[in-house]
């Protein structure tokens, strides 16, 4: 092949550069750049680190939140004013810097929140999302800057990039798909360059943009995907989620006490714990990590001597691997053929309406002439179950939680859902679901999850490894 075609495009298709080898794409999350010392933590690891390190970072813990506050609910401007202040002198305390690097800092922070301000007031936003996205990225633009600048302070030679300039997506606003062949091309282009002559590109994650140059965003938690989008095309050795606990444990250890961290886990657990809960790490990330054979490490910032968890995409979970992971926020909906309909064909028609508005499921069950289901909180229903009322009864329940017990080694032990079962004891249960060997989930209300996610913890894995 020649690779000598022109395109049109203002990048070249080809790179006058291979990925150089050691290349790490380290993602630091909220938690990890919550103030000084953290970031002192995470300016010192890339500092003293070797090899090539490119660094993805999310916005200060909370920032997204409060910026998505003033998106939703437009409050009055001193209010609009108090908020943005407090953001901005959040990230100048936040790392101690010179004269000169603390100054470019505060004219950089100025020049971000005047661009909120001014997307606050614009009222030609194609729709709330396109509006939201352009806001909240603040947070992910701001917390780039202050790290480029604690990186600097450290002797490491860091340069921020765009992450609108490589990130290519769709126009979903909130929840964007990306455009792989042409991020991979972008990132190519834009990063390998830099990385060869020696830079630390520092990108800011969660958000990407349009072809015709709009702010996107990947998804709340959507950094740990951006980190796998940069790290699939440069090659990377593999990517680390930088966060604050020491790798993924066999349940939130904020949540139980017995929770364990677990050192090596194969593709297979890594995506069913983040699909159904285990935040440390995005779906798409662990999903995008699979699918381009992509290690990845999760770390403690604040515990850099931990080792962590290695995700490793060759292999599928030992026999020993279980853990519990739990998901708020769900709504049960319960679908029941009306008498007349006929029950041939009534599953098509509940998945077509699903189907057409573009409802994600999460778990079914279902029998002859009704079936259940559950998705997330946020999903609007009305159109969907206008629709299904047509032909069926419809019951929505909210405020409930999926927990799911992880781990096709344990799942496969004889007598193991009769104890789980046991574990989950007289809490009523709304849906049950083992679709594969790999997980079994039960629904319950969102109050009685945590009660029974440490039952289920110490019955299944706490007791079991005692023995
Ligand atoms: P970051 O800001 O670094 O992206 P997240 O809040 O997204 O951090 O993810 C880290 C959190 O994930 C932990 O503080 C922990 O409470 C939660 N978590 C949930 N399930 C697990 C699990 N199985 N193992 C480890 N952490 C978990
Ligand atoms: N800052 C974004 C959020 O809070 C993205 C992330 O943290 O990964 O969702
Ligand atoms: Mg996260």
């Amino acid at each position: 092949m020649s690779g000598s075609s022109v395109r049109s495009d203002a990048l070249p298709d080809t790179v006058p550069h291979d990925a150089p080898p050691g290349l790490v794409v380290h993602k630091f999350g909220g938690t990890s750049l919550e103030n000084a010392e953290r970031i002192k933590n995470v300016s010192g690891l890339i500092a003293l680190g070797s090899g090539h390190p490119v660094v993805v970072v999310s916005a200060m813990a909370g920032v997204t939140a409060q910026l998505a506050g003033l998106a939703r609910n437009d409050p009055g401007e001193e209010e609009v004013e108090e908020a943005l202040s407090e953001i901005g002198e959040r990230h100048l305390t936040a790392a101690p810097l010179d004269a000169v690097d603390g100054a470019s800092l505060a004219t950089r922070v100025d020049e971000i929140l005047a661009g909120v301000r001014v997307s606050l007031a614009r009222t030609d936003f194609e729709n709330p999302m396109a509006r939201e996205d352009a806001i909240i990225a603040a947070g992910e633009d701001l917390s780039a800057e202050l790290v480029t600048r604690a990186l600097l302070a450290d002797g490491v030679d860091a340069t921020p990039l765009d992450a609108r300039r490589l990130i290519r997506t769709d126009e979903r606003f909130g929840s964007a798909v990306p455009d792989l062949e042409e991020t991979d091309r972008l990132v190519r282009a834009e990063a390998l360059p830099m990385i060869v002559e020696g830079r630390v590109p520092v990108i800011q994650g969660f958000i990407g943009s349009t072809t015709d140059e709009r702010t996107t965003t990947l998804g709340r938690g959507g950094s740990d995907f951006t980190a796998t989008l940069v790290a699939a095309p440069l090659s990377a050795d593999e990517v680390v989620i930088w966060t604050d606990v020491s790798g993924i444990h066999t349940a939130d250890p904020r949540e139980v006490e017995g929770a364990r961290a677990i050192r090596e886990m194969g593709f297979e657990e890594a995506v069913e714990l983040a699909y159904f809960g285990a935040g440390v790490v995005h779906v798409s990330a662990a999903k995008h990590a699979v699918s381009t054979n992509l290690p990845l490490r999760i770390r403690n910032s604040g515990a850099q001597e931990e080792v962590g968890t290695l995700v490793n995409p060759n292999q599928r979970g030992g026999a020993e691997f279980a853990a519990v992971a739990f998901k708020p926020a769900v709504v049960l909906v319960r679908v029941r053929a009306f008498p007349s309909a006929m029950a041939h064909g009534f599953l098509a028609r509940v998945f077509a309406v699903l189907g057409a508005h573009q409802v994600p499921v999460d778990l079914v069950a279902t029998s002859h002439s009704s079936t259940a289901f559950t998705i997330d909180r946020e999903e609007d229903l009305t159109a969907v179950r206008d629709e299904l009322s047509r032909f069926s009864e419809v019951e929505i329940i909210p405020d409930l939680a999926t927990i799911t017990v992880v781990g096709h080694g344990l799942l496969n032990e004889p007598g193991m859902e009769a104890l789980a079962f046991w574990a989950v004891g007289k809490t009523p249960v709304h849906l049950i679901s083992q679709a594969s060997d790999v997980s079994l989930s039960f629904v319950v209300s969102e109050e009685d999850a945590p009660e029974t996610v440490r039952r289920l913890h110490f019955s299944l894995i706490e007791l079991r490894s005692d023995t």
